[in-house]
This record gives C-alpha cells, structure tokens and sequence, in this order.
C-alpha cells in the first residue's frame, strides 16, 4: 500500500494514474478502522482499478472538543488492517496541510440538516460539508464510498454532489454489525465492558420499534415506548429516537409506501452512539 501524508504528493501521484486510465474509488474515514470500513473499501475494490483511503479527524466537524479529543486514534492497526484488505493508497494527511487556515466557508444544508445529527450536533454538518468537499476536490474520484450507518451524512453528500456538481458516483454501503447486532463503530472502542454488554439493546430496540409500526401503532407511541424502555436499561440514555422520512428525514406519523428510517443516538457514558434501520 502506498502511503501519502501530504496533499501535493497524493496529487501527483494520482495525476498519473488517471493518465494510464486507472478508475479511482475513493473510501474517507476517520481511522480506528473496524469490519465496516473494511466493507467499504472491498465495495470500492469490486468495481474501481485503485482505491484510496483517507484517514483524517476533522476538528470542523466536532462540536464537542472533549469527544475530540477522545476520538481513538490507531494509525498504526488501521494500516495494517487496510493491508490485510489490499487497499492501494492510504492518504493522512495532518490537520495544518487540510486547514492551513480555518474556512470561513458556510454551507447550509436547510431542513436536512435541522432534524436527528444536525439538530444536536449544531456546526457537525457544515463541518461533514468543508472536509467532504475538500477530500473530493483532492482525490477526484470516480466513485466514493459511505456507510449507511451514518444515514444523514449519505443524504447531505448526496445533496453536496448535486449542488457542487461533482463528478462522481455515490454509493451507500449497508451497516456492518456485531453478531449481537452492535453497529460497528469507531467509538465503541471507548465503551467500558459493562457498556459494551448493554449496547446491543440500542438494535434490538429499533427492531422492536419496527414490529410495532408494522402492527399500527402511531409513531408517537413507538418513541415514547422505545425511548423509555432504553432509558430504563443501565447506562443508556436516548438523545432522540426519530421515524423518519428516508429521504428527507423528516419526521413521519406511520409507515407508508415510502421507506422510512428509524433513527436513534444515545450516550452509553461519555460515549455517543448512533443507529439506523431502514423499513
Ligand atoms: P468514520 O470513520 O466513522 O467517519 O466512517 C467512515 C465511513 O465508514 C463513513 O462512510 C461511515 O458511514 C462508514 N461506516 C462507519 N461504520 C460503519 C458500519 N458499521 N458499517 C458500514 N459503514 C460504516
């Protein structure tokens, strides 16, 4: 795997592969690498000549320095993980050659970003929108690839693609889960191992929200259910637990022929973790 620390380095070099014609595929992360990152980067191998990972912590995108600065940081293992999968080019760039100064750049995503992430996540998205657009106007790819676990992050790409008119294809790739039904994340590193016993309830409880709206029930009676049943669980305190609109992510009252998505982020201690299923 060829590693490129620096933007300019990265370019050149991917300068020359597009000259021979090579298809770029291009997976962005945040590193702590786990089995759904792994996932995206064999999408991207499946259908492209290289594929490109980045790992960069993108400080834009934190609005809370303390879960910043406890973002788990694993180069090292991501590396090795990323050559276990024959991933061809890893890009780290430091955080001074991505933002030699702070963007004063604003991007409003209007009333995608005002429900679930956006709306307790204030600054998160236009963050997501800097770094994303940086990383593609870098890169250039033919195809990138995103986890549907972070489902309103897929939604505000794919407006990001339409209103820049990026070059690209979008693909979203299902979420990769624990056999217990964890969604795979970075952050679950940082749970204690009492946590991470209890974590799986945050799936079931979204599967156990789906059976009741297949039988009728109102949404305003799933939430309430859902969310104080997980309140009621040891160490889990639900942020929201939203049914959405799949694709506007607005609140919805039932199921309908649209798809909906169940949506949830709870705090596990200090740890915040997020959910989704599609109906
Ligand atoms: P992150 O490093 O958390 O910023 O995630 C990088 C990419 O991996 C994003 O597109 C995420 O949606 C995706 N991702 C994170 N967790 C999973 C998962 N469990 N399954 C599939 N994709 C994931």
């Amino acid at each position: 795997m060829q590693v490129f620390y620096s933007i300019n380095t990265l370019q050149d070099y991917l300068k020359v592969q597009r000259k021979k014609g090579k298809s770029l595929g291009f997976v962005p992360t945040m590193g702590a690498l786990h089995e759904g990152h792994l996932s995206l980067i064999e999408a991207s191998k499946a259908e492209n000549d290289l594929t490109i990972c980045s790992i960069f912590i993108n400080p834009t995108q934190f609005n809370n320095s303390q879960d910043l600065a406890v973002y788990p940081r694993t180069l090292e293992a991501d590396c090795e993980m990323l050559e276990t999968v024959k991933c061809d080019v890893l890009f780290a760039p430091n955080a001074h050659d991505m933002y030699p100064t702070l963007p004063n750049l604003k991007f409003d995503f209007g009333d995608l970003e005002r429900v679930l992430e956006g709306k307790f996540r204030p600054g998160h998205f236009n963050g997501v929108g800097i770094v994303v657009s940086k990383l593609f106007n870098i890169v250039q790819p033919n195809s990138a690839y995103f986890g549907q676990k972070d489902l309103q992050q897929c939604a505000i790409i794919k407006r990001l693609v339409i209103d820049l008119s990026y070059n690209l294809k979008l693909n979203i790739c299902p979420t990769q889960r624990e056999k217990d039904g964890l969604a795979m994340s970075s952050r679950n590193k940082n749970l204690t191992p009492e946590q991470r016993k209890n974590a799986p309830e945050i799936f079931n409880a979204l599967q156990k929200a789906i059976e009741l709206l297949k039988i009728k029930k109102p949404a305003s009676a799933v939430k309430g259910f859902i969310t104080s049943h997980l309140d009621n669980i040891e160490g889990i305190e639900v942020e929201y637990f939203e049914i959405s609109d799949f694709e506007t992510l607005q609140p919805v009252n039932e199921l309908s022929e649209r798809k909906t998505a169940l949506c949830i982020a709870a705090f596990m201690g200090k740890t915040r973790l997020i959910d989704n299923v599609i109906v």
